[in-house]
């Protein structure tokens, strides 16, 4: 590449050429009034190589859960992340602080199951008081949700979703191998008379919950919630996954058109994961395709795990350590730069690529899961 001699013509350049703006030696507004490279690059969108930008930050606030889900955490024995790596709320705050500076304005608190964290209600009101999220919401197993729905409406938290997979209390315990049913309903209860209307989200798996697929959309619909039915994926701690488990997007759609008629496509300009639904009487539903329709392509999610690990993509077998720079004292300028540069470089598609494979069994074998609890969905966070 030719060294650039004008100023002004090096700044519009630097935007195509790192190469250029390195040989540019320019002053932070030059002699024409244009901006200097640094802080050219520094408002340009950041966005990654395939165009998506940094929007979504989900943030797993423990990775510890009071329930045993099959198609999460199906083992006996976990490998916990160490206490002392756990990041204090007023350190995730920071984090997320910067976030925002690189473009987040949607946060969603997971896990594990975050109100297990009894300290969160003070997590989403420093959030909050940024004023600067478009969107703060909560994914729970509802079970101590009758208790924290309200403390948490108070703090600021705009939105709700609970999981809920079967309706039947032998099922769920059979599912989650604890007995809580009864629980996660009265906090569905709760969470509906503060926050009004809420989303609830229902692995479906083929064998087990099936056959709930409608009697979970009328008890949707009579609770004045939007449900989302989620295909059942291969990440990482999913160690009973098969493809023959798997009731994809269609054939919900078939079940639902059984029972209820013609179903709408909802058109939306969206880089959220669910498709969104409508049924002949307007209901609106949701289904996460993730595994037979992967939407990476517009994917601007990433995550960070209770101890700081940022991880850019569900499916990635390594994350970005921020934590350490943060407790070595280095400046928001000086983490902002990791972030950037990370996210530049990103071109994950995880699920597209789990979806080219050909023999597709189980995605992290469970030694590797032992040894790197940062492998596990209920560490990263769903
Ligand atoms: N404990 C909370 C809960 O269950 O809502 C939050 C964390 S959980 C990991 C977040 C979401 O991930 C839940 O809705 C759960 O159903 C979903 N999930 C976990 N493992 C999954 C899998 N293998 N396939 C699809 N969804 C999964
Ligand atoms: Fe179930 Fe959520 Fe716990 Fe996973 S993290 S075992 S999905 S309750
Ligand atoms: Fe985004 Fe990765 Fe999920 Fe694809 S697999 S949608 S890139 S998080």
């Amino acid at each position: 590449m030719r060294p650039v001699s004008a100023p002004w013509l090096a700044a519009v350049a630097a935007i195509f050429s790192r190469d250029v703006a390195d040989t540019a030696q320019l002053d932070p507004v030059d002699m024409f009034g244009l901006p200097s490279r640094d802080v050219i690059i520094n408002e340009m969108p950041l966005v990654d190589t395939l165009g998506r930008p940094l929007r979504n930050l989900r943030l797993s606030v423990t990775d510890r859960c009071n329930l045993r889900c099959q198609y999460c955490m199906p083992e006996m024995e976990y490998a916990w992340l160490p206490r002392t790596d756990v990041l204090r709320l007023e350190e995730i705050n920071r984090l997320v602080g910067i976030f925002i500076e690189a473009g987040v304005d949607k946060v969603r608190l997971t896990g594990g199951e975050p109100l297990l964290r009894r300290d969160v209600p003070a997590l989403v009101r420093m959030l909050s008081a940024t004023g600067r999220l478009q969107d703060i919401a909560l994914t729970t197993n509802g079970i101590l949700l009758s208790q924290f729905a309200r403390p948490l409406r108070e703090a600021g938290l705009h939105r709700v979703t609970v999981s809920l997979d079967t309706l039947r209390p032998d099922r769920f315990l059979a599912l989650s191998r604890v007995d809580s049913h009864a629980a996660v309903l009265e906090g569905i209860r709760s969470a509906r008379e503060v926050f009004g209307h809420i989303k609830l989200d229902a692995v479906v798996l083929r064998g087990t919950n099936d056959d709930e697929i409608v009697p979970l959309m009328e008890y949707a619909k009579a609770n004045d919630a939007e449900i989302r039915f989620i295909e059942y994926m291969d990440v990482g701690g999913a160690t009973g996954w098969s493809f023959e488990q798997v009731v994809g997007r269609q054939e919900i759609l078939e079940v639902l058109a059984r029972a209820y008629g013609t179903i709408e496509d909802v058109h939306e300009d969206s880089s959220a994961p669910a498709q969104r639904f409508r049924l002949p009487d307007g209901t609106v539903f949701g289904i996460v395709a993730s595994t037979t329709t992967p939407f990476c392509r517009t994917c601007d999610r990433s995550r960070l795990t209770a101890d700081g690990l940022w991880y850019r993509c569900l499916y990635a077998t390594g994350g970005l350590d921020l934590r350490g720079p943060l407790r070595a004292g280095h400046s928001d300028a000086h983490i902002r730069s990791l972030i950037d540069e990370a996210w530049r470089a990103r071109d994950d598609r995880g699920a597209e690529r789990r979806l080219e494979e050909r023999d597709r069994s189980t995605f992290i074998p469970r030694d590797a899961l032992r040894t790197d609890p940062h492998l596990e969905m209920h560490t990263r966070g769903g």
